[in-house]
């Protein structure tokens, strides 16, 4: 079959390379000039690896990208980084049961429902029992009201705002049923991987058209046997004429848009080794810091220190329409409060926004989930809204794409 895929991120990809496998003739359009997408990196004068726009990372379960990656001779690195949590001004390591024992600023009985009730979301196979349960609602009576209010409250609001209440339990499940304490990365960078993934499938005869963004797909009709959208759904929506009832159920899921700020210094961000830092002050206009060169060693980037100031926004926010340097005097008084003279040490930085990066998951998710077969004949929808009930990651855009090349490889 002729078959197109629109999207060369993770999912398309994977799929590309699979029915090119099963003899399929497969082509690739691309809107950027790369393959990668959400999960794409750069690269500077004098750095050896890329450098992911948004931090990423695989835990050591991710078992589809781990296979991947051996298919495609990506190595891959396991490391133990520190993940912490800054609460009331002092940031405290705050991943395993140890971190958790010595978390001193929560009295000792919440200590134990904290780890109680994390063991229970690790020890359930399936969110089936928990589905019908607001997180907040379900960590308030469980976890209790201390470590709630301290912790869970203000990591909610920093990512979802306003829609921190209606987040489903089993998107919290999710996050503690998957997250390892060690983590993986990519040789290279991600977009290594992606590159290594395109040149196998480059050699299975996939044709990748880059800088050809698709605003209609009725004109690939005539020239494809199948059509595999990989496109965020609201993209989907605007590329394709699509029943109206279809469309509000594609608009059904409301969506995030993610902010990185990178910063390279010439000097390490925070004094410990810290990796991952999630900041409960609700007063600071950023979710997380990652300072990746705790995780991958600096060699790979010239010595430099690298920092992601991360957070995720509504769509219209105004710090989407903001300069890296705006956004930087406003994240300045912030910084300052964990490190007082970072600012002495940038040598540069970088602004990358995403829309549709998060979906918003409400325990009525799943009946919202759109089906991978669409109302247009030979058109196929795989992308990041229908990996439920996993949040969204490399490791499940890849699993997709399998997932979708086997469905047309079957419909022969
Ligand atoms: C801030 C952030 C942090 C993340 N951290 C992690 C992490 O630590 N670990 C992890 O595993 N995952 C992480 N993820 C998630 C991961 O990046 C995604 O789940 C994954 O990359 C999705 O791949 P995809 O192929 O489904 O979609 P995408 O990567 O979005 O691919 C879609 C592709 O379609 C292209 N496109 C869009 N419109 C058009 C058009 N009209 N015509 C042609 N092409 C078009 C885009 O350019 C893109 O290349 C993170 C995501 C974000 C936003």
């Amino acid at each position: 079959m002729k078959i197109a895929i629109l999207g060369a991120g993770f999912t398309g990809l994977t799929a590309a390379l699979k029915l090119a496998q099963d003899g399929h003739e497969v082509t690739i359009f691309e809107k950027e000039s790369i393959v990668g997408g959400l999960a794409s990196g750069f690269k500077i004068k004098g750095w050896n690896w890329y450098l992911d726009k948004t931090y990423h990372h695989l835990f050591t379960n991710d078992s589809s990208a781990i296979s991947l990656a051996s298919t495609v001779n990506q190595k891959l690195i396991t490391k133990r980084p520190e993940t912490a949590v800054l609460v009331k001004n002092q940031m405290s390591a705050f991943d395993s049961p140890i971190t958790l024992i010595k978390f001193s600023i929560l009295p000792i009985i919440d200590r134990l429902r904290v780890g109680v009730c994390t063991f229970y979301l690790k020890y359930i196979t399936s969110p089936k029992y928990i589905n019908h349960h607001y997180a907040l609602i379900w960590l308030t009576k469980f976890m209790g009201k201390n470590a709630t209010e301290m912790i869970w409250n203000p990591l909610f609001e920093g990512k979802f705002g306003a829609q921190k209440h209606i987040i489903s339990l089993t998107w919290f499940w999710a996050r503690i049923k998957k997250r390892t304490p060690s983590l993986i990365y990519p040789e290279g960078g991600f977009q290594t991987f992606a590159e290594k993934v395109q040149s196998e499938a480059e050699k299975h005869r996939v044709k990748f058209n880059f800088n050809s963004e698709i605003s209609n797909i009725s004109s690939l009709n005539t020239k494809f046997d199948k059509i595999i959208v990989t496109l965020p759904t609201q993209v989907f929506n605007k590329v394709a004429k699509l029943p109206i009832a279809y469309q509000k159920k594609l608009n059904s899921i409301p969506h995030l848009s993610a902010l990185n700020l990178i910063l390279v210094l010439k000097k390490p961000f925070f004094i410990k080794e810290t990796y991952w830092l999630n900041i409960t002050d609700q007063s600071f206009p950023f979710l997380v810091l990652a300072e990746h060169t705790n995780f991958m060693e600096k060699k790979y980037y010239n010595n430099q220190h690298i920092l992601y100031i991360g957070c995720y926004l509504p769509e219209n926010h105004p710090y989407l329409k903001m300069s890296s340097k705006k956004l930087l005097k406003l994240f300045d008084p912030y910084l300052k409060k964990i490190n007082s003279s970072y600012s002495s040490s940038i040598i540069t930085s970088y602004l990358f926004t995403h829309s549709n990066a998060q979906p918003i998951v409400a325990p009525d998710y799943k009946e919202k989930i759109p089906d991978f077969k669409t109302p247009l004949r030979n058109v196929y929808l795989a992308n990041l809204d229908m990996v439920y009930p996993w949040d969204r990651g490399v490791n499940y855009a890849i699993k997709l794409g399998e997932d979708i090349a086997k469905i047309i490889s079957k419909e022969k």
